[in-house]
């Protein structure tokens, strides 16, 4: 009988991981790198999540990506959490550091790769965030990093907007005033870059065209560019909107794509990932 090693053992950790794209990404670049190693799915509830953290410090687990309910709570788990994830108060990638378990944070870096491939000017950009969870603070904190003149935060419960500026305070690009959704309108005018950072686009055709058609996106100037964060579908109906009135456009699949590349640089030194391939896997599903 012939026994075979993997070498590296990656998977995403989180409830629910059916639907996720990390592994076809992260195996296609695996098998092009040659790297003798899988990533699979870790289906753990939140009660689990004690467990699964030392099952995967015996099993020695190369490392995971850490999705939904488990971005914050895991962060009590680890040996150590780095300067970006603390900041953005949540973890998305874990790696190994001889036996030591670092929580990282790749969704800010992934999305400045995004933007600058796609050519998008953020050093001095005035940027307007729509939403306050997650996707928006990694925003906020990538963008501040990456140069951004200003970051506005527009929320549809000021208190979510206000608990994210209060975190961020020391930021300099924080505009410390949240925006009421049905204010946007007066920042509109002087945004360089809109991101769309909420999970409306998902909330069913009817709810997503209500958010998109309750945008004041003919108050941007015609150079302004306007990102979705959501890739599900690539072609929200804000972006169709946004298309229609001849603005730049990029879609969620660049920040998917690079925070991805760069979690698996992570996981192994550096070392380039190979992005088209990742790309191309990502657009099979
Ligand atoms: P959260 O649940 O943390 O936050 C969602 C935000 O959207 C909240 O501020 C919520 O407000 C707001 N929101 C939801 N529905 C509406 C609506 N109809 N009108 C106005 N605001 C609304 O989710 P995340 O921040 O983690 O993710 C947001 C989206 O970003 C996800 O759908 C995901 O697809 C995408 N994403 C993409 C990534 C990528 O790599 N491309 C990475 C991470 C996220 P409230 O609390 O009031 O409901």
């Amino acid at each position: 009988m012939s026994t075979h090693k993997t070498e590296f053992l990656l998977g995403v950790l989180g409830c629910p991981v059916a639907h996720s794209r990390s592994p076809a990404m992260h195996n296609a670049a695996l098998q092009a790198k040659g790297i003798e190693g899988f990533y699979g799915r870790f289906e753990v509830a939140a009660e689990s999540l004690t467990e699964a953290m030392r099952g995967l410090r015996a099993l020695g687990i190369h490392g995971v990506n850490v999705t939904v309910p488990h971005k914050e709570t895991v962060r009590s788990l680890l040996d150590e959490v780095d300067a970006i994830a603390t900041r953005i108060g949540a973890v998305n990638t874990i790696f190994r550091d001889r036996d030591r378990l670092v929580g990282t944070n790749t969704d800010a870096r992934g999305l400045v790769r995004a933007l600058e491939r796609a050519e998008v000017a953020i050093e001095g950009a005035r940027v307007v965030v729509i939403g306050a969870g997650g996707a928006a603070r990694a925003a906020a904190v990538g963008l501040t990093e990456a140069g951004a003149a200003t970051v506005q935060i527009a929320a549809r419960r000021p208190e979510q907007a206000q608990a994210l500026l209060q975190d961020y305070q020391a930021l300099s690009a924080i505009d410390p005033t949240p925006v009421s959704l049905l204010d946007l309108k007066s920042c509109m005018a002087h945004c360089d870059l809109l991101v769309q950072a909420t999970s409306a686009p998902l909330q069913g055709p009817k709810e997503a065209a209500a958010f998109a058609d309750a945008l004041p996106l003919d108050h941007l100037p015609q150079a302004a560019v306007v990102i979705d964060l959501v890739y599900e579908p690539l072609e929200t109906q804000v972006l169709a909107a946004a298309r229609r009135l001849g603005l730049k456009t990029v879609d969620g699949l660049g920040m998917l794509l690079y925070q991805g590349a760069i979690a698996f640089e992570t996981w192994f030194g550096g070392e380039g990932a190979p992005v088209d391939i990742m790309r191309a896997a990502l657009q099979r599903g």
